[in-house]
C-alpha cells in the first residue's frame, strides 16, 4: 500500500487513495460540527489558503447559515483578490486525431464517423485572424494526442505562427497550450515558446475510474498523465492549470484530488497551480453524458466553486462555455477569474459554420453569445472586462507571480491592464452600444486606481490609445 506524501514525485502518493477515502470519512464524520466548521471559516479569513481536508469538511456541510457563510466569504475573497475584473479568453482547436479511448470525449479513436481534421498554417492564419477580429488576445490552444498527426513539432509551429500574426490592430499576446501528457523535453521547448500557461485536466483523480474511463492509448498510463505537471515544471514551465471534469466520478473525491494535487505542486515547487478550472461533462457527437452516473447539480457546482475559492485563493478559476449564462453568472460573483467568450469547440469553427454532416465539436456549446455580448453582458453586471496578458510577458510567472498575488501587489497592474485592454476593445471591436457602456466603466473606474501618478499615466495611454497606438501594460 502507498503513504500519503505530498513531496512524493509518484502520483499514487501525492494523491493517495486511502487519505482521500480517510478525509471523505472525516469530513463527514464532522459536517455538523458547527464549532470545527467555524474554526476552518476563520481559518480561511486569514486568506491563507485551507488543507484539503479542512475544505472537504467545508464541502460536506449541509448546514443552511453554515453555507451561506461559505458563499459570502467566497464573494468577499473573490471581490478582495480579483476585484472586478474577468479576463477574457477562447479556445482555439487545431486538431481533433486522437489516439486514445477517453469514454467521455467525441474524438476518441473509437469515433469512426466524427471527420477528423487538422488545421494547415493556413488555416490557423484563418482562425487566428477571425479570432483577433472578434477582439481576443488570449488563445487556449487544444489538440488530440496523436504522434504521427499532432506531433510536439506541429504545436510549436502553431504557436509560432499564431503570435506572428498580426490582422489590423490585433495580436495574439498569450497562448495557452492543452495538450496531453508528454516529456521534460516538450515541455522545455513549449517554454521556449513563450507559451502563457500550460493546462492539462486531471478529468479523475479516482484511479480505478481513471483506468475505465481511459481503456486505451497512452492516456490510459495514469501515473504518466498525473505526474504531468511536475515533467512541466522541471521543463520550465511555471505555470501550470490543473483541472477535473466533473461527472465521472464522485465530486467530493475530485474535490480533495484537485486541492492534494495543488498541495503537492506547492510543496515541491514552491508554487501552485496557476488556474483551476471546473469543466462539467457535456453532450458531444457519440457521447451522451446521461449514460455517466456522477453528474452534479447547478447548486453543487456552486458551492465547489465557492470552497475553491476560499481553499486556494490565489488560483484563478476558469469558467468555459460548457456553463450556460445563468450558471456563469452565478459562479462568477463565487470565485471565477476567467471565462471564454464566443468560443468554437470545433477544429475550424471560428471561419465558418461546419456542415451539419461534418460536425466535430469536443461538446455542445451551452452559451452561444458572441465576444461582443459577452463583454456587454459583463459590464452590465458590474464587471471589468479584461484582455489583460502582461504578465508572463513582463516575467511575472511562477512565485514571482505569487508573491505579488500574495502581497496584494498584483492589483496594482491588473485593474489599470484591465482598462487598457478594455478601451483597445472598444476601439476596436466593439458595437456601439457596448462602446458607450465601456467608455463610461472606463471613467467611472480610473477613480478606483488608488495612486495618483499611476492614474495619470493610465489616462494618457487611454487617449494614445484613442489616437491609434496599442499595448500599454504595466
Ligand atoms: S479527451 Fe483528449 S485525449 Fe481524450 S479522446 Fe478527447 S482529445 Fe483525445
Ligand atoms: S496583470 Fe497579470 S494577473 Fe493581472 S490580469 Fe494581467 S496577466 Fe492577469
Amino acid at each position: 500500500m502507498w503513504k500519503y506524501d505530498p513531496k512524493s514525485a509518484n502520483a499514487d502518493e501525492f494523491i493517495n487513495h486511502e487519505e482521500i477515502m480517510d478525509t471523505l470519512a472525516y469530513a463527514d464524520s464532522h459536517k455538523a460540527d458547527t464549532v470545527l466548521l467555524r474554526e476552518i471559516l476563520d481559518k480561511a479569513k486569514e486568506r491563507k489558503g485551507l488543507s484539503h481536508r479542512e475544505a472537504s469538511v467545508l464541502l460536506a456541510c449541509e448546514d443552511g447559515e453554515i453555507n451561506e457563510e461559505i458563499y459570502r466569504l467566497a464573494k468577499q475573497m473573490k471581490e478582495d483578490f480579483y476585484g472586478n475584473r474577468i479576463v477574457l479568453f477562447a479556445p482555439l482547436y487545431l486538431s481533433n486525431y486522437c489516439v486514445n479511448g477517453c469514454t467521455y470525449c467525441p474524438y476518441h479513436a473509437v469515433n469512426k464517423h466524427m471527420p477528423r481534421k487538422k488545421l494547415t498554417r493556413e488555416q490557423v492564419r484563418q482562425e487566428v485572424i477571425a479570432l483577433q477580429d472578434m477582439g481576443h488576445k488570449r488563445l487556449a490552444i487544444e489538440a488530440g494526442e496523436d504522434p504521427v498527426h499532432n506531433p510536439i513539432e506541429y504545436i510549436l509551429e502553431c504557436i509560432n505562427t499564431i503570435y506572428g500574426i498580426h490582422h489590423k490592430n490585433g495580436a495574439i499576446r498569450r497562448v495557452n497550450v492543452n495538450i496531453a501528457a508528454t516529456t521534460v523535453e516538450n515541455y522545455r521547448k513549449l517554454k521556449e515558446a513563450e507559451i502563457g500557461t500550460y493546462i492539462l485536466f486531471q478529468e479523475t483523480y479516482h484511479k480505478e475510474s481513471y483506468l475505465e474511463l481511459h481503456p486505451t492509448g497512452p492516456k490510459h498510463d495514469y501515473n504518466y498523465h498525473t505526474e504531468a505537471m511536475d515533467r512541466a515544471m522541471a521543463g520550465g514551465i511555471d505555470d501550470v492549470g490543473c483541472g477535473v471534469l466533473f461527472g465521472l466520478d464522485k465530486y467530493r473525491y475530485e474535490f480533495a484530488g484537485l486541492l492534494m494535487h495543488a498541495e503537492h505542486l506547492e510543496s515541491v515547487f514552491g508554487v501552485g497551480p496557476h488556474t483551476i478550472s471546473v469543466p462539467r461533462l457535456r453532450d458531444a457527437d457519440d457521447i451522451d453524458s446521461g449514460t455517466f452516473t456522477n453528474g452534479i447539480d447547478d447548486d453543487t457546482f456552486a458551492k465547489i466553486v465557492a470552497c475553491i475559492r476560499i481553499a486556494v485563493p490565489y488560483t484563478g478559476m476558469i469558467v468555459s462555455t460548457r456553463e450556460n449564462q445563468k450558471t456563469r453568472e452565478k459562479v462568477l460573483q463565487l470565485g471565477i477569474s476567467q471565462i471564454s467568450g464566443g468560443s468554437r469547440t470545433s477544429v475550424g469553427g471560428y471561419v465558418a459554420p461546419e456542415p451539419e454532416d461534418l460536425r466535430s465539436e469536443q461538446f455542445d456549446v451551452m452559451d452561444n453569445r458572441t465576444l461582443d455580448e459577452v463583454v456587454c453582458w459583463l459590464m452590465e453586471l458590474g464587471y471589468v472586462p479584461s484582455f489583460c496578458t502582461a504578465c508572463y510577458r513582463q516575467g511575472r510567472t511562477g512565485d514571482r507571480f505569487m508573491s505579488l498575488c500574495k502581497s496584494g501587489e498584483i492589483q496594482n497592474c491588473c485593474h489599470p491592464n484591465a482598462l487598457m485592454t478594455l478601451k483597445e476593445y472598444l476601439m476596436d471591436y466593439a458595437s456601439p452600444h457596448t462602446k458607450i457602456i465601456g467608455d463610461a466603466l472606463i471613467q467611472a473606474e480610473l477613480k478606483n486606481i488608488p495612486k495618483e501618478q499611476v492614474r495619470n499615466i493610465v489616462v494618457n495611454h487611454l487617449s494614445e490609445i484613442e489616437a491609434g497606438q496599442r499595448d500599454f501594460r504595466f
